[in-house]
């Protein structure tokens, strides 16, 4: 869809931070991350909620965010994905967030000496 934010980043007329591209895939940082490495993956089939895709694109979508997940040093981590104004949805192009939850030590990406 022309008008579309995640449309425009999937045929690069947007920059982001990509993570992983295949045919029917895309993914790529958060633009104003919950936590560092907060990614989002999408079907490049433009569609606003989930019943709007079809499935063999959503197949592929869980396993590229258990790829991310897998790739992350922070253990801890929600998926979570919104459908409509009401359902805290921003951007009208159905996306999968993976925001990483870090424990102390993780987030500061350092282990302190115990006191
Ligand atoms: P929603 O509330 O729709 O589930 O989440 C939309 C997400 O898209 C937000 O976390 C927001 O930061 C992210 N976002 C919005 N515009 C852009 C953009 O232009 N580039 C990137 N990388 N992320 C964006
Ligand atoms: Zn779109």
């Amino acid at each position: 869809m022309a008008s579309c934010i995640f449309c425009k980043i999937v045929k690069g007329e947007i920059p982001s931070f990509k993570l992983y591209d295949s045919p029917k895939v895309f993914a790529f940082l958060d633009i104003n991350p919950l936590a560092k490495g907060h990614a989002l993956v999408i079907p490049k089939t433009h569609g606003e909620k989930l019943t709007d895709i079809p499935d063999d694109e959503l197949a592929e979508a869980i396993p590229v965010a258990k790829k991310i997940a897998a790739a992350s040093a922070i253990a801890d981590y929600n998926i979570l994905q919104n459908n409509g104004k009401l359902a805290h949805q921003e951007v009208g192009h159905v996306h999968f967030h993976y925001i990483p939850k870090p424990n102390q030590e993780e987030g500061l990406g350092i282990a302190w000496p115990q006191q």
